[in-house]
C-alpha cells in the first residue's frame, strides 16, 4: 500500500517571522496525528534551512518549490538541485502550473529539471494538470498524458519510482473549485494506467499520485479515500496550521 503524502505549497507567502510561527504551530499540532501519512512543507527558498532546523526531529519534512535546470554558474537568481541537496532538503516541486504559466516552463525543460532533481537525490513532486478550456473541450486526458510522457518517460523504471506525481487541474487551483472525487479518481486512474503501460503495473502501483486544487479540511477525506489518490498538494489551506493538520487527518 502506498503511504499518503500531504504536501503544503506555501508559494510566495510569509515573512520569516510568520513562517517560524506557522511551523511552530504545525510542530505542536502534528504530534497529535496518528497514522503514517507523510507531511511536507514546500517553503520559499530563504526559509528552507531555518524551517528544516526548526522542524528538527518532527515527522514533517521540507521541500523546495522549484530548482534550476542548470548545475551551476552564471545564472543569476537561480537555485540548483545540488544547492537544495546540500542543505539536506529531500523534496522539490517541479512543473507547478504557476511556473508553466508565468515562467513558460514546458515539458522539455521539466524533463531536465526532473533529471537534475533525481541526480541530486531529491524527490520531485511533478505537477501536471489541464486548464479550464481544455477540460471544457474534453481533451484533458490527452493533455495530462502528454505532460507526463514529455517530462517523465525518458526515465528508467528505477528512476520513475522515485517521482511523486501531483495532478492539479488548473481550474481548481486557488479558485475554491475542487475537482469532484470522481473527476480526481478518473484522472489518477488514467495516469496510473499510462505508467503501467510504459513501466509495468508493479512500478505504476508504487508511484504516489497526489491531488491538488482547493483541497480543504471538508473535502480532503473524500478525495483521499479514492483508490488512486495518494494524498494532496495543498496551497491556500497549507498557510493555516489547523486547516493543514485537519487535511492530514483526512488522510
Ligand atoms: C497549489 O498551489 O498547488 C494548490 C493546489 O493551491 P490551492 O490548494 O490553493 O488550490
Amino acid at each position: 500500500m502506498r503511504t499518503k503524502i500531504i504536501a503544503g505549497n506555501w508559494k510566495m507567502n510569509k515573512t520569516l517571522e510568520e513562517a517560524k510561527a506557522l511551523t511552530a504551530e504545525l510542530i505542536s499540532m502534528a504530534s497529535e496525528i496518528k497514522g503514517d501519512a507523510k507531511m511536507v512543507l514546500c517553503v520559499p527558498f530563504p526559509y528552507l534551512l531555518s524551517t528544516k532546523d526548526q522542524l528538527g526531529k518532527s515527522r514533517i519534512q521540507v521541500g523546495a518549490q522549484n530548482c534550476s535546470e542548470q548545475d551551476s554558474g552564471a545564472y543569476t537568481g537561480e537555485v540548483s538541485a545540488l544547492m537544495i541537496k546540500s542543505i539536506g532538503i529531500p523534496y522539490v516541486i517541479l512543473g507547478h502550473s504557476e511556473r508553466r504559466q508565468f515562467f513558460k516552463e514546458d515539458g522539455k525543460l521539466l524533463a531536465i529539471k526532473v533529471d537534475k532533481a533525481l541526480g541530486n537525490d531529491l524527490t520531485p513532486i511533478f505537477c501536471c494538470g489541464e486548464p479550464l478550456e481544455i477540460r471544457e473541450k474534453g481533451t484533458h486526458e490527452v493533455l495530462v498524458r502528454k505532460q507526463v510522457e514529455e517530462s517523465l518517460f525518458h526515465l528508467s523504471a528505477e528512476s520513475v519510482k522515485k517521482v511523486v506525481i501531483a495532478y492539479e487541474p488548473v481550474w481548481a487551483i486557488g479558485t475554491g473549485k475542487t475537482a469532484s472525487s470522481q473527476q480526481a479518481q478518473d484522472m489518477h486512474a488514467v495516469i496510473r494506467k499510462q505508467l503501467a503501460a510504459k513501466y509495468g503495473d508493479g512500478v505504476a502501483q508504487q508511484i504516489p499520485i497526489l491531488y491538488g486544487g482547493s483541497v480543504k479540511p471538508d473535502n480532503a477525506k473524500e478525495l483521499f479515500s479514492c483508490p488512486d489518490v495518494d494524498g494532496g498538494l495543498v496551497g491556500g489551506a497549507s498557510l493555516k496550521a489547523k486547516d493543514f493538520i485537519d487535511i492530514v487527518k483526512g488522510a
